[in-house]
């Protein structure tokens, strides 16, 4: 069992360079079993200061890719578990819309992932000062919106907690996340608390970063607080990536001590054991 629950496709994700058919095929030749395609949802994060943001997901679109997704599904039953889900931008920032993508029904799974603080352009347009205790607020600040998020119900797992340190570590900077490790403790513990999990990102892999997000010791962190439900996604945004580093994600979550890996089906989680 090899499971990447973090993908996205063309023409949903406007920075996705494959179909979902093509992501499928992907996924499958690395040797994947079960897939989510989770695809960008940024509705709660519209900000007209920051028009880079990308667009929400528009009306039309829920319906398109339900058919997308049926004839997908269909096409690689009994050789690849393929479930809809999607990565949505805090949806704590405006969480009535927040709600209401939750609760959609073409959706069994939502990460809830924060690319950008209140107000803020995503961490991937910053640029990183010299001197990290001048950016020691935001990430303060971004794990707050973390703890918000965690207890919001309003998103299964949070997405790769230290999303920046991927942007900073090209830019030849970077921090250590267990400078934070108490509001780490509070995050987790809010987590735990609520059901919710969080997810092991390969996709710096293969970045300059060259680690998962979060980083392996707050990974180990979350476990040793308790936490149980985890998922592991490349964020593939081409065929090429789908599936990639999922082995040395399952690998990590071993080391951890974790037993189980999480499935999602209608936002509950399927624990197999890895
Ligand atoms: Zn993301
Ligand atoms: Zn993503």
């Amino acid at each position: 069992m090899l499971s990447d629950y973090h993908m996205h496709c063309k023409p949903y994700s406007p920075d996705a360079g494959d179909y979902m058919d093509e992501m499928a095929q992907g996924a499958l030749r690395r040797g994947m079993t079960h897939i989510c395609i989770t695809n960008h949802v940024e509705n709660c994060t519209q900000s007209p200061e920051f028009p880079d943001q990308f667009p929400p997901f528009g009306d039309w679109g829920w319906e398109h890719l339900w058919m997308t997704y049926a004839g997908v599904r269909e096409k690689y039953a009994g050789r690849l578990d393929i479930r809809l889900g999607a990565e949505v931008g805090s949806p704590h920032y405006l969480p009535e819309e927040g709600l209401d993508i939750y609760a959609r029904p073409e959706l069994e799974f939502v990460i809830g992932s924060v690319h950008n603080l209140r107000h803020a352009k995503d961490f991937y347009y910053l640029n990183y000062p010299e001197d990290f205790d001048n950016f020691r607020p935001a990430v303060e600040q971004y794990l707050d919106e973390y703890i918000e998020l965690a207890g919001s119900g309003l998103c299964d797992v949070l997405g790769h907690i230290g999303y920046m340190q991927k942007y900073m570590a090209r830019q030849g900077k970077g921090f250590d996340m267990m400078l934070f490790e108490e509001r780490l403790r509070i995050l987790f513990k809010t987590c735990v608390e609520h059901g919710v999990g969080i997810e092991v990102n390969t996709a710096a892999l293969s970045d300059t970063l060259g680690d998962f997000l979060p980083q392996p010791s707050v990974v180990k962190l979350y476990r040793d607080m308790g936490g149980e439900i985890v998922t592991v996604g490349s964020d593939a945004h081409r065929a090429e990536d789908a599936g990639s580093g999922i082995r040395e994600g399952f690998e990590l979550l071993r080391t951890c001590g974790f037993k189980y890996v999480c499935l999602y089906e209608e936002h509950v989680p399927k624990f197999v054991k890895i």
